[in-house]
């Protein structure tokens, strides 16, 4: 399980530094992998390349994408391509008449009885006939995995997964090894300048927002920033061909992928920017950029205007939108061409709502009334919206509300609660046959509503047909009751203030000392057995930009009406809390 940052710490964190370089730095140290979850990665990676050897020999399983890329944060996916290269020689080599002469030599083992390869010819074989194939590894041959599901239709088909124990989701695609490349680019970007980390965490927005661009669109449109800086912080993906080096071109699908392998034949930038002003420019820059009016080159370090664009070869093919950024080795792919006009133009007010942030004294200057300063105030809900994508954001919001959920049913209501992270898909109570209550939704404030928190009537089941379980997100507590905590609330509420007992700001902490009273009045000791128990679970609500959290509540075999009773109170209780709860962290220390 990932390691989980309360948004309270990050606040409290960022608003310690010293000036915003800081805390930019501070947020790449905040969010990226720790040591452990490396090693996790690093595992499940050698875990994955044994079984699939097994089946596929030869085969080689390589790591991409934010797990890899330097940008890692807390729990991200891990995106894993499938190498069958090596397999499909193995195979046509092994069918062929020298096929016995094959085995003998250094070639891998495939004396396997149960060898899939004998159920497949890898060469002629259709992508959705690898994908199932893969999916049925996964799912009968690697310990630990579950929700597995083969999504052939993807632009970049995929097999998408869940580690049970590690809560990771994954994917395994088969033919997109230009990912590798992009991967290796990206990673190279950050060794060239110990500024892109930041700049790129920091644009993320860790604080939430709406869905704007997905990660790699927004990543690639801050390297090109900073290759447009003058001086350039990073060069082109054009001058880095020039330092590429001898020995063979890397060319993948057609396209010339050629760089050099590692950072020490760059130049260092002479560009002496401090990252708290390149991150006021980002937001200049592009708050007054013509998105779609021409073609962001980070092969040519420019703008490219349409017209002359078009004529290009790569021009007639890609596909262009309102907001248009071609991928640095695949020429004709825009990477944003998903971007409708109203996110475009959503994400052109978000840059200029930042630029007028960055402007302000309460970004530049540290607060020395403990208010909110620089980065924080700049991410506080809809200043500016966030630029990152909604999953990001998903995840980050849903932590918070399960965060909120393990305290108020541990510190606030005093129940023993063990907390259980993503439950397999399959395993859920109503697929059981068993009763399942909704109690309630709770509803990420929207800058459109105030800033307000909405909780809305409990609509019906959120998982949709299709819905890729990506999108899953889930948490459970199994739970025990050992005192009427929920009874005569009010009026020990009542007495508490009568009795003159100091009365804290903080509705949680009112609540604790009902709880303690009650607990008190009877009789401090607990029973033999719980007075009730039962699992609650939290899971993410279904749309991309859905940011409800739903909780079910499944009592325990033969709890008889006290859960009843119990289930009414948190029906009211649990939302208005969470509400306060997570609310108070989104705005501490305004
Ligand atoms: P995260 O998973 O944290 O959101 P990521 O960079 O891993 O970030 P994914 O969507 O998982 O993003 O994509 C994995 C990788 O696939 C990317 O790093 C990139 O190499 C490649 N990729 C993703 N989207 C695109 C795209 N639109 N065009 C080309 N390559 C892409
Ligand atoms: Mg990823």
């Amino acid at each position: 399980q990932h390691e989980q940052l309360s948004p309270e710490k990050l606040v409290q964190a960022l608003c310690q530094a010293d000036d915003v370089d800081a805390q930019m730095l501070q947020l790449v140290q905040l969010f990226e992998f720790s040591e452990r979850e490396r090693r996790l990665r690093h595992l499940l990676v050698t875990l994955f390349q044994e079984v699939f050897s097994e089946f596929f020999p030869g085969c080689a399983i390589l790591p991409f994408g934010s797990s890899v890329n330097g940008f890692d944060i807390h729990g991200c996916d891990l995106d894993l391509f499938l190498d069958l290269e090596k397999t499909k020689t193995f195979q046509a080599s092994a069918k062929g008449p020298q096929g016995s002469q094959v085995n003998e030599g250094a070639g891998p083992d495939s004396d396997s009885e149960d060898s899939i390869l004998s159920d497949i010819d890898l060469a002629t074989a259709t992508v959705p006939e690898v994908l199932e194939l893969v999916a049925a590894v996964l799912r009968k041959c690697v310990p630990g995995v579950h929700s597995v599901q083969a999504v052939p239709s993807a632009r970049r088909p995929v097999v998408k997964f869940c580690h049970k124990d590690s809560g990771l989701l994954g994917d395994i695609s088969i033919n997109n090894r230009l990912a590798l490349c992009n991967t290796r680019f990206l990673q190279l970007c950050t060794e060239a300048d110990e500024r892109v980390r930041p700049l790129v965490y920091a644009l993320r927005n860790p604080f939430g927002g709406g869905p704007l661009l997905n990660n790699y669109a927004l990543t690639l449109l801050v390297l090109f920033f900073l290759q447009t800086r003058s001086p350039p912080v990073l060069p082109t993906v054009a001058q880095l061909w020039e330092l590429k080096g001898e020995g063979d071109p890397t060319i993948v699908d057609g396209w010339d992928c050629s760089f050099p392998q590692d950072a020490s034949r760059l130049e260092p930038s002479t560009n002496t920017e401090s990252l708290c002003s390149l991150l006021a420019e980002f937001f200049h820059v592009f708050g007054d950029h013509d998105f779609a009016g021409c073609v962001i080159s980070l092969r040519e370090g420019r703008a490219l205007p349409l017209p002359s664009f078009l004529l290009s070869e790569a021009g007639a093919k890609l596909k262009l939108g309102h907001f248009n950024v071609q991928d640095p080795f695949e020429l004709s792919h825009n990477v944003a061409a998903n971007v409708n006009e109203k996110t475009a133009v959503r994400f052109q007010h978000c840059c200029r709502h930042g630029a007028k942030h960055c402007r302000s004294l309460q970004y530049q200057r540290k607060s020395s009334k403990g208010k909110a300063w620089g980065l924080v105030r700049l991410f506080q809900p809809g200043v500016p919206e966030q630029l990152c994508q909604a999953r990001d954001f998903r995840r980050c919001w849903f932590g918070k509300v399960c965060a909120a959920i393990t305290f108020l049913l541990k510190d606030v209501l005093k129940c023993s609660c063990t907390e259980r992270a993503g439950e397999p898909l399959g395993q859920r109570p109503t697929e059981q046959g068993e009763e399942e209550q909704p109690i309630t939704e709770s509803k990420h404030p929207r800058s459109e509503e105030g800033g307000s928190f909405a909780v809305s009537p409990p609509r019906k089941r959120l998982r949709t047909e299709g819905q890729a379980p990506e999108e899953e997100g889930s948490m459970s507590w199994a739970c025990a009751v050992w005192h009427h905590v929920w009874m005569g609330r009010r009026r020990v509420r009542r007495q508490l203030r009568h009795l003159g007992s100091p009365q804290p700001d903080e509705a949680q902490e009112v609540e604790e000392k009902v709880t303690e009273a009650i607990i008190q009045q009877e009789g401090d000791s607990r029973g033999a057995e719980p007075l009730l128990s039962f699992t609650a679970c939290a899971r993410v609500g279904g749309g991309q930009e859905d940011t409800r959290t739903l909780l079910y509540f499944t009592p325990d075999p033969q709890q008889g009406p006290l859960f009843q009773d119990f289930y009414h109170f948190l029906q009211g209780f649990l939302p208005r809390m969470v509400e306060r709860y997570v609310g108070r962290a989104m705005s501490l220390s305004e």
